[in-house]
């Protein structure tokens, strides 16, 4: 995987992107969201820049596999880069669309790892972003937030519900949600923020609950469920947020805020029962303590993005933990990687 100046992604984006089409900027592309919105913006004839710096959170050689499909495309160019490191005026001329998933994840590991790790990719790294963007002529910015902003409020929640987040994962996500708010409204930059609930599917992040849960089913190991099982998620299929995530580049207001969720919650329990009865194995279970950080329950209300991005999680959560369960399987046999 070479990695390429953005001079030559300026001369390739005028020579093969087609008049329809927008030049998309995906930021965080070799991650599990990133890789699944890239892969559908292209399907959709835009172009597609993605950056990723490949950091060692989790397994970098998944994220370069994350990427092949994607590199297969000739209408796709990868940057092995951290957004810090970007130079100032060195971005492509014109960019229609900025996705900004690059970020740190991990609602526990944020009070055990360096707040410094959390400040660098979450806050500082949107700061650089939003500086070389306003420069583009950019037609929209649509940011990866979390429902970690609003930590233990009563649910379900709406857009208008005052943020507390219980973590500083969840604080440096309000706080990138504010530098975005900031530069869209000094620079007229339309935004949109996306507030992504407990996301799931083929390529999901090691560290996540259902990924865990499979992969216990998988080596018959124990899990360690945190509390008793009964916190409520509403599992959120990663399509589903990638369909959200396009309909927002359609979007007319010039500064708006949805939660995208899929749907009704379900407990930790109910979904260890489905991952059972999907994998046809007993996973062992070992109970503890409630981790800091962690909401007993999540639920959004999400009646804004249906009445304006025309948002409908599709994907049941039998049918999505099938899906990566699939995937895990695939995996194993050495045909995708984890
Ligand atoms: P991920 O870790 O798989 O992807 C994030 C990618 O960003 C990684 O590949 C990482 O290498 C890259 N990155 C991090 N800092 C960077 C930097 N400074 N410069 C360039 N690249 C950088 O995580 P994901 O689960 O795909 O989440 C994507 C985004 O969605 C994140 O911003 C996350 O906060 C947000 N989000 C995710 C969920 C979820 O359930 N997965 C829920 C809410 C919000």
């Amino acid at each position: 995987m070479t990695e390429k100046t953005w001079a030559f992604a300026r001369d390739k984006t005028a020579a093969v992107r087609p008049k329809s089409s927008g030049v998309c900027l995906v930021t965080g592309v070799a991650g599990f969201i990133g890789s699944h919105l890239a892969g559908a913006l292209l399907a959709k004839g835009h172009f597609v820049i993605g950056v990723d710096s490949l950091n060692d959170y989790y397994s970098p050689q998944s994220k370069q596999e994350n990427l092949c499909a994607l590199l297969a495309s000739k209408a796709f160019i990868f940057h092995k880069k951290d957004l810090n490191d970007i130079p100032a005026g060195t971005f492509p001329a014109h960019i229609d669309y900025v996705f900004h998933l690059a970020g740190q994840p991990g609602v526990r590991s944020s009070w055990s790892t360096s707040f410094e790790t959390y400040l660098i990719s979450n806050i500082l790294a949107t700061q650089r972003l939003l500086e070389l963007i306003v420069n583009c002529d950019v037609r929209r910015l649509i940011f990866a937030s979390s429902s970690s902003i609003y930590g233990q409020a009563s649910v379900p929640v709406t857009e208008g519900t005052i943020p507390r987040p219980l973590s500083p994962y969840g604080a440096t996500k309000l706080a990138a949600e504010g530098l975005c708010l900031a530069y869209s409204s000094e620079y007229s930059l339309p935004l949109t923020i996306l507030r992504y609930f407990t996301v799931y599917g083929p390529r999901q992040r090691p560290d996540m609950a259902i990924h865990k849960f499979l992969n216990a089913a998988m080596t018959q190991t124990p899990i360690r469920i945190f509390g008793d099982g009964t916190q409520g998620r509403p599992f959120t299929y990663v399509d589903d947020v990638v369909d959200a995530s396009v309909s927002a580049m359609s979007e007319s207001c010039h500064t708006s805020i949805y939660n995208i969720s899929g749907g009704r919650p379900s407990t930790l329990n109910d979904c260890l029962a489905i991952i059972e009865e999907t994998t046809s194995r007993r996973i062992t279970r070992e109970f503890c303590e409630t981790q800091r950080g962690d909401p007993y329950e999540t639920e959004a209300d999400i009646s804004e993005a249906r009445r304006c991005l025309g948002y409908e999680p599709r994907v049941s959560l039998e049918s999505g933990i099938a899906r990566e369960w699939e995937w895990m399987q695939l995996h194993l046999a050495g045909v995708v990687s984890l």
